[in-house]
């Protein structure tokens, strides 16, 4: 059972369906993190953007298979952990370690593979031997190995950009400085596959036929994902920043290596702005996940606010917003209470092709080039009227995908103690509502749960306890 799902494609400029080529899985890649200090929030929202991909894939029945790497050797990666006296490994162990922890925090699924660069440095060599053999590299007169851009006439077919008016590779497609190649090379456009040793690299080096060195970053990608999920998979992603050089180069390398299409459909995540700007250190705007954390902003708030933008549009992210996604999250949440949807929504999905009930447009829209916004106002406008009447079994279901589909928990940190607002009747009703639940007494419950309805009292359960809440009359 398989739902339809469309996605603009970044090579054809087309939305397009997508389907396993292989009628299997739908295999997919992401750019991952490079492992030098806490991501920011910037970061954060094209992981949690291809997380919400990744949930809307399983709930649709395509069976994904979702690669994302650890980019652990670079310019940045060597620095940092020279001067923080640490071995490469001890230090970009750390930082994985960090991601791991705040995509936790953020409710990002792990993805299904996840290789580091170092631990596939004889895949990059292997790829780069091909490349050699086949007249699309070249070693420099400095030692390190570059690819030949003049030698794949496709080059620019991603970012439609002309190879012929490219001066350089300093600049990237989002227009920031990129210093990952500085190195000789024949010609402006062409990139560095394998960067021979220099003092400032200290030990971290390996023996190639080229000599001792390290391998460029653009090769990690296009060697590990080919490792992965196998020369030809279904998708690419990546923030919009990567699509070049980052990702032209992947296919280059890839293509130029195999002959054969490398990934199918390319998918490209917008950055955001904060407070109105890009981000930067000296405007003040630059957030890691730990800086909202400790200004008292809740994680589900917070990744609400990054779902609730379009991946393909700019979304602004305030502080102001954050405060207003929480009080959209409890809405919502009081929906889920009112429908009776699992504790549990947000990590298991309903089994694909279940039924949708109220929510099928919402659900509808979301698999319409992943359209969070207008899934979230769908659930909204369906949900309203849904309050007044008694819950039905497909839109449990309906609100169950959608609630898993957008990685949010039914059930929020706020609503673990009991509201005191409500007159003792009322609370004493709810004290043994809540014991009979515990007993498992659920015929009980939800007589006394009705009871509560018609005096007014909507009762909110939470895994420890549960709030009361006035019903809108
Ligand atoms: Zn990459």
């Amino acid at each position: 059972m398989m739902d339809k799902v469309e996605l603009h494609d970044t090579l054809t400029r087309e939305k397009r369906e997508l389907t396993p080529s292989d009628g299997k899985q739908f295999r997919f890649y992401v750019c991952g993190p490079t492992v030098y200090g806490p991501a920011h929030i910037g970061n954060f929202r094209t992981f949690v953007l291809f997380d919400v991909f990744y949930r809307v894939l399983v709930a649709a029945g395509l069976q994904p298979r979702f690669a994302r790497n650890i980019t652990d050797v670079d310019d940045k990666t060597i620095k940092a952990s020279q001067e923080q006296g640490l071995t490469l490994r001890a230090f970009t162990d750390r930082y994985t370690e960090k991601f791991h922890a705040d995509c936790d925090t953020l409710g990002l699924l792990r993805p299904d593979a996840e290789p580091r660069a170092t631990d596939h440095i004889q895949e990059q060599i292997d790829l780069i031997a091909v490349l050699m053999e086949k007249g699309h590299a070249y070693q420099g007169a400095d030692g390190s190995v570059y690819y030949r851009v003049a030698s794949f006439p496709e080059y620019g077919k991603l970012s439609h950009f002309d190879p012929a008016a490219l001066q350089t590779q300093a600049t990237n497609s989002a227009e920031a400085l990129n210093l990952a190649d500085e190195y000789d090379r024949d010609a402006v456009a062409d990139f560095a596959l394998w960067k021979a040793h220099k003092p400032a690299d200290g030990e971290n080096a390996w023996d190639s036929p080229w000599g001792r060195g390290r391998p460029g970053w653009h090769i990690e990608c296009s060697a590990m994902s080919m490792k992965v999920l196998g020369q030809t998979f279904d998708l690419h992603g990546g923030g919009e920043d990567l699509c070049f050089p980052h990702h032209e180069n992947e296919i280059a390398q890839s293509e130029g290596a195999t002959g054969k299409p490398f990934a199918l459909h390319w998918m490209h995540a917008v950055h955001l702005l904060v407070e109105g700007k890009k981000m930067s250190k000296s405007l003040g705007n630059f957030f890691t996940l730990d800086d909202l954390l400790e200004k008292g902003f809740a994680p589900d708030a917070i990744r609400y606010l990054l779902v609730s933008g379009h991946y393909r549009q700019q979304l602004n992210f305030t502080l102001k917003g954050v405060e207003g996604a929480a009080s959209g999250l409890k809405k919502l949440r009081k929906l889920a209470a009112h429908l009776r949807v699992p504790e549990d929504a947000d990590r298991t999905a309903p089994p694909p092709g279940s039924p949708t009930g109220a929510f099928a447009s919402a659900w509808a829209v979301l698999r319409d080039d992943l359209n969070t916004p207008a899934a979230i106002g769908e659930l909204f406008k369906t949900g309203s009227a849904l309050l007044s009447e008694s819950p039905r079994e497909e839109d449990r279901m309906g609100l169950h995908k959608l609630l898993f589909a957008l990685g949010i928990p039914p059930v929020g940190p706020e609503n673990t103690t009991a509201e005191t607002d409500a007159p003792e009747a009322i609370r004493a009703l709810a004290d043994r509502r809540w014991q009979a639940k515990k007993d498992r007494d659920f015929t009980a419950a939800d007589a006394l749960r009705a009871e509560l309805t018609a005096a007014g009292w909507q009762v909110l359960d939470a895994k420890d306890g549960y709030t009361l809440e006035p019903l809108a009359r």
